[in-house]
């Protein structure tokens, strides 16, 4: 008897070794395959010093003070037209809002849908205290080391510059796009959008413009950041995560704190607030997570490639993985963040309220609706009021792979950066694509750059800069990009 509970139990383990071992090593990999294409011919030492002529153009947005910065913008606006003359001369331009930019470059073929490019033109201040920490003047546009270096190099002027100069390079080679091209350039991407990007997508709604698919800044091409992976990995965002901020508030009595209640505004606020962060939302790996995990697994190595290549058995072992680090856990759920707390004033006063701020980043799937209901509940106390931050977003819809619009960016990316894989990735920030969902349903967030981790906190933070040769690629790439639109696409 024992001996055939034995064998049962063998047989058992034996054929899910070989199930995993055949799902592991028979699951194809999703690589495009693409031909060489002969090399454009870029003077990027030229290109490199036009992008950090920009830099010194300080074109910071601000939420409270839209008007204050405008003569910076009409500065780029200016070097823009001087720099790229054949750009300017082609395509039509006009100002939205107040400094925004569209670009028109009218395609031969009206019958077939218009694309968009987008990149913005305002940038984030430097952090007040961390200017020292500089190596080099982040407004002086400098040059070093094989770098341009300086704030809005990565955010976003990178993109910008390199899109226009591949849209001059093909308009020097007499190259004509089949597909109307927009580009589409925001001056308060980073206070919202709502000033610069809206208007232009409510600009194109309101023309009757439906667009094929559109490509703004986004994920990276990361190298030597996710575990198991010796290949750099170029992930395309489908998707941008919601943002879902709440206030909370909780009124007592006010009192003498010679003779506390058995339960003070402060006590109750942090009770419930601790309760709240020990219930996160659910989080699996699902939708956008999965896609990415199968696009990569193939490209994978070792343990890491039997394990997401096994999913069906594995997930909860996995997920735990991932939920340990807060950039992967972000990936897989509705994330919760503590982010204000306040009461009192006075050491021997009771405060009758307390006060607190929590920050939700809401997955596709999730809305802001079901999170409050998920807020309520976690809290556990009626007497905590909430209320909306009227700023809140839904997440983004997510986009197809299935579409024109991602095969032509993975061909660019395969044909110009040859060394690395793409697969789909979700957007934990937000950026202006969010916007153009009014005017398409393919929406796609790249940046290619190229990123080791250590180069993640320069976003936003000290020592911006751009390797010239990644600018000479990057360029490549939009060259490349719009040039497959005129092709067939690649099956
Ligand atoms: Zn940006």
């Amino acid at each position: 008897m024992l001996k055939r509970i034995f064998l049962g139990l063998l047989l058992v383990l034996m054929a899910l070794v070989a199930a995993v071992a055949v799902k592991t090593w028979r699951t194809p990999s999703q690589q495009l395959a693409v031909a060489p294409v002969p090399k454009i011919e870029i003077d990027v030492q030229a290109a490199a010093k036009r992008l950090a002529g920009a830099i010194p153009i300080r074109t910071v947005s601000s939420l409270d003070d839209p008007a204050g910065n405008l003569a910076e913008f009409d500065k780029l606006h200016a070097y823009l037209a001087q720099q790229f003359p054949k750009l300017h001369a082609t395509l039509k331009k006009e100002v939205v809002g107040q400094r925004a930019l569209l670009y028109t470059w009218t395609g031969t073929d009206p019958a077939t849908k218009p694309i968009a490019l987008m990149a913005h033109q305002d940038m984030v201040p430097i952090a007040p205290g961390t200017e020292k920490a500089w190596t080099v003047d982040p407004f002086a546009g400098e040059i070093k080391d094989g770098y341009v270096w300086g704030r809005g190099t990565l955010d976003n002027k990178g993109n910008l510059f390199a899109q226009m100069e591949a849209i001059e390079l093909l308009i020097t080679s007499g190259f004509k796009p089949r597909q109307t091209v927009y580009l589409v350039m925001g001056d308060d991407e980073e206070v919202s959008g709502l000033r610069g990007g809206l208007p232009i997508a409510e600009l194109l709604k309101s023309r009757n413009v439906r667009l094929d698919w559109v490509l703004d800044e986004g994920l990276l091409i990361l190298d030597g950041v996710l575990p198991g992976l010796s290949k750099p990995a170029a992930l395309i965002g489908l998707a941008e995560k919601g943002y879902g901020t709440f206030f909370l508030s909780l009124d007592t009595a006010p009192g003498h704190s010679s003779m506390p209640p058995q339960r003070s505004a402060i006590g109750s606020m942090s009770a419930a607030l601790a309760r709240l962060e020990a219930t996160p939302m659910p989080g699996a790996i699902q939708g956008v997570a999965a896609q990415m995990f199968g696009a990569l697994a193939p490209e994978m190595g070792g343990v890491n490639r039997v394990m997401l290549s096994n999913l069906w058995l594995t997930e909860p072992l996995v997920r735990g993985q991932l939920e340990k680090s807060p950039s992967s856990n972000a990936m897989l759920r509705t994330t919760t963040a503590l982010t204000i707390v306040r009461a009192g004033n006075k050491d021997n006063v009771l405060p009758g309220r307390a006060e607190a701020a929590v920050n939700f980043r809401i997955l596709p799937g999730d809305t802001i609706d079901s999170v409050e209901a998920h807020l309520r509940k976690a809290l556990g106390n009626d007497e905590i009021k909430i209320k909306r931050y009227p700023g809140n977003s839904e997440p983004s819809p997510v986009s197809p792979t299935d579409s024109t619009g991602y095969r032509a960016i993975q061909q660019a990316v395969r044909q110009s950066f040859p060394d690395v894989v793409v697969a789909p990735g979700l957007m934990t920030a937000a950026t202006d694509s969010r916007h153009f969902s009014l005017v398409s349903d393919a929406v796609y967030r790249f940046s290619p750059f190229r990123m080791k981790s250590e180069d993640l906190a320069r976003f936003h933070g000290t020592n911006e800069r751009v390797a010239i040769s990644n600018y000479g690629e990057m360029i490549g790439f939009y060259h490349q990009l719009l040039r497959n639109t005129n092709a067939a696409p690649a099956q």
